[in-house]
């Protein structure tokens, strides 16, 4: 009996990677992915079945919505059963965003979800995207003893494989756009692609949950010197807002202002959720180092470890929306669930 080849699905949802000048314009357009054999012959030389689904309404990512992450997710769960592993042709302006709530709606991954862009688009001589969506690919189908390697949400960019919810984009115009702060690299890759096996989630051969409850209720409030009363307390008032990200200085601090903590202890005894998430794209919020996160521990903050706003955002979105009580919202918000966050 011959063994089935090794399949990868290649779903395009758009941004830069997939648009290529147009032969008469000269105008960058997107990708014709139904002809892509023909476009890149060199995919024919990999010894998988690759299939490609494009979503009907290709988006430059800053028009990424939650409905196209519960789309993408869908995806996902209908072909899961039939592919190896996932790459995700995404824009890199939210990619950060999109990898970090997959990796919450996707429980029990057992299979690689592999997000990749690119700075130049496909069609352009010097892209970027020509390597980062071949190496995906390869990633994506990798397996040892029959096991993906890398069965999680990754994201793949410019020789580097990280664990999405980690991810930040820290750059507009270079080609490695993505930092992980906290965590450390899945792989490298040069001439080898190296697995750093000891950092990837190990698989626990559970079926897979999809959950697509997210609860939209939450909100991010950036600290800057000088933020006034007014902005506080009007971010404060959003009707109906359950969850409130609060982008503090250094390990979490902030303002010791009586009015600025007033304002904050009245909206958690109201039942807002405040989540301290640190402005600094490396290190931790630990609550009580300075006198200047004393307040907000004392009025039950809650410290937000060294995940970032990205992941921080979609865990809410997901905690809320599952309905899970408010105390166990508050614990899981101090427990990495997919890895998202280190608590020692
Ligand atoms: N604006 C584009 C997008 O995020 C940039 C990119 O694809 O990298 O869709």
């Amino acid at each position: 009996m011959t063994e089935e080849k090794t399949s990868v699905l290649v779903i395009y949802t758009g941004g830069t990677i997939g648009m290529t000048k147009d032969s008469v314009t000269g105008a960058l357009v997107p990708f014709d992915f139904s002809n892509i054999y023909e476009q890149m012959p060199v995919l024919k030389n990999f010894d998988y079945k690759i299939d490609f689904h494009s979503f009907e309404t290709l988006i430059d990512s800053s028009n990424m919505k939650p409905s196209f992450w519960i789309r993408l997710a869908e995806i996902i769960e209908d072909n899961y059963e039939h592919y190896d592993g996932f790459v995700v042709l995404h824009g890199s302006d939210t990619m950060a965003y999109t990898a970090s709530a997959l990796s919450f709606m996707l429980e029990n991954l057992n299979k690689p979800v592999i997000f990749t862009g690119s700075q130049l688009p496909m069609g352009v001589i010097r892209t970027d995207g020509r390597e980062n969506f071949l190496t995906s690919i390869e990633i994506a189908a990798a397996k040892e003893e029959s096991m993906a390697i890398v069965p999680e949400v990754a994201i793949y960019f410019e020789n580097q494989l990280m664990r999405g919810n980690r991810t930040t984009k820290f750059n507009a115009e270079r080609f490695n756009a993505f930092v992980s702060g906290n965590y450390p690299l899945l792989a490298d890759v040069g001439v080898h692609i190296r697995f750093n096996k000891s950092n990837i989630l190990k698989p626990n051969f559970k079926k897979l949950k999809v959950h697509t409850r997210l609860d939209f209720n939450v909100t991010i409030l950036k600290l800057f010197p000088g933020i006034s009363e007014n902005i506080v307390k009007n971010t404060l008032a959003i009707p109906g807002l359950k969850a409130l990200i609060l982008e503090t200085f250094g390990s979490g601090n902030a303002p010791t202002d009586e009015w600025f903590i007033g304002c904050l202890e009245e909206a958690i005894k109201g039942g807002l959720i405040i989540y301290n998430v640190t402005q600094c794209k490396s290190g931790s919020v630990e609550l009580g180092k300075y006198a200047t996160s004393l307040g907000l521990e004392r009025i039950g903050v809650i410290g937000g470890f060294d995940i970032t706003t990205e992941s921080a955002l979609s865990k809410l979105m997901y905690l809320i929306g599952e309905g899970y009580p408010k105390e166990r919202v508050i614990e899981l918000l101090q427990l990495p669930i997919r890895g998202e966050m280190t608590i020692e």
